[in-house]
């Protein structure tokens, strides 16, 4: 059987070869150039990124060894592949360029795929309306990038109310210039009095840096409609990018996610107002969250083949492989999401068990990313 998908790929393969030298150029691997294409590419890879790739800036389990076999020779992708993480602070562009620069393999924004990157899709319904951006990074310009108008990060938004946060002065960290945000491009089209503009939105974008000042201004955004100081009312529609409890850093036990900031956001919010809070979260392990992967899979391979005609239904990949480290998340989600997701789990971050995880078995166990994906290649007989 597997000599005759082989020979079957090969056959396939000439054939595009001699019909369509760029197309196999730019797109080189013999066993993925087939005609019709739904043959082309019969699997794909999501990675995720802390505790498979890397712990903090540094790559772990042969992850740049492992990426590289996934391009031929001249550095030209030929497994479709993106990255899966619930993390995120920054512009996927410039994400992008980070993990190349890490990882040392070319990568392309599409293939980046954040926790808030679903954001994009509530742009149209906030596109120029005042929105609060929370968290470490720059928030504010990620949401810029995805097109909202009059997005202010919580910082600078905090910044214009005199004594919202009672703690500020013993906050011995924070640098007056920063706080100020003067010398930072503004992402809002403020009147003379931006504490009189109604909040219609909070997105919490990656992980709250200062919890006790967040925490507070958020009650405050909430509780009043969007209008800090004011008297109760509806409370605005809130976002998480994800809702992690935990995730492997650099420190050997793992560390509170934005799942953990949620906690204690709603319950502080649920112990001073009449009304339970409402958010929405996205990241791994929504289901939605796997189907917007696979959709996103074939934008890579079709940007590979030069947005040549793919022709398929609803399930074009045989197999979609989420590689993560914590079961919870990356296996739960991949369980969840169900055909065409296989599930891998490495001992490299949260996940460190010796047999499989006992309540979320993966189907693989691995100790690394790079012996991963030398399963997954042979699987799908690629050397
Ligand atoms: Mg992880």
């Amino acid at each position: 059987m597997r000599i005759l998908q082989i020979l079957t790929r090969n056959l396939y393969s000439s054939q595009i070869r001699s019909t369509s030298p760029s197309l196999s150029s730019i797109f080189s691997n013999p066993y993925l150039i087939s005609s019709p294409i739904s043959l082309l590419a019969s699997f794909g890879i999501a990675f995720d990124i802390d505790g498979v790739l890397l712990r903090g800036s540094n790559p772990i389990g042969g992850s740049p060894r492992a990426l590289k076999r996934l391009y031929d020779d001249s550095g030209t992708l030929k497994v479709p592949y993106v990255f899966l993480t619930n993390g995120g602070g920054v512009p996927e562009s410039k994400r992008a360029k980070e993990l190349g620069r890490l990882l040392d393999v070319n990568i392309l924004p599409l293939q980046v795929i954040q926790g808030h990157t679903p954001f994009k899709q509530l742009m149209r319904r906030f596109e120029n309306e005042v929105v609060v951006a929370v968290g470490k990074g720059e928030p504010a310009e990620v949401m810029s990038e995805y097109g909202f108008k009059n997005v202010v990060s919580i910082d600078e938004y905090a910044s214009y109310f005199d004594n919202i946060d009672p703690l500020a002065q013993y906050k011995k960290w924070i640098d007056k210039q920063d706080a100020n945000q003067n010398s930072k491009p503004k992402h809002i089209a403020l009147s003379n009095d931006p504490c009189s503009q109604r909040v219609q939105a909070v997105f919490i974008v990656s992980d709250s840096v200062d919890w006790s000042r967040d925490i507070q201004v958020l009650c405050d955004i909430l509780r009043t409609g969007g209008l800090p100081g004011k008297e109760i009312s509806h409370q605005p529609p809130l976002f998480f990018a994800s809702d992690d409890l935990a995730y492997q850093a650099l420190f050997p036990s793992e560390r509170l996610g934005m799942g953990a900031f949620r906690i204690a956001l709603e319950s502080v919010f649920n112990a001073v107002h009449p009304a339970a809070l409402k958010y929405t979260s996205y990241g791994k392990p929504n289901p939605f969250v796997f189907k917007n992967a696979e959709s996103v899979l074939m934008q890579v391979l079709k940007s590979c083949h030069n947005n040549h005609q793919v022709d398929g239904g609803e399930q074009f990949f045989k197999t979609l492989y989420m590689i993560g480290d914590n079961p919870s998340v990356d296996i739960k989600g991949a369980r969840q999401a169900g055909i065409p997701w296989f599930s891998i789990l490495t001992r490299t971050g949260v996940f460190k068990g010796k047999e499989n995880h006992d309540d979320i078995p993966a189907d693989l166990v691995v100790d690394t990313v790079e012996e991963a994906v030398d399963y997954i290649l042979n699987k799908e007989c690629i050397s």
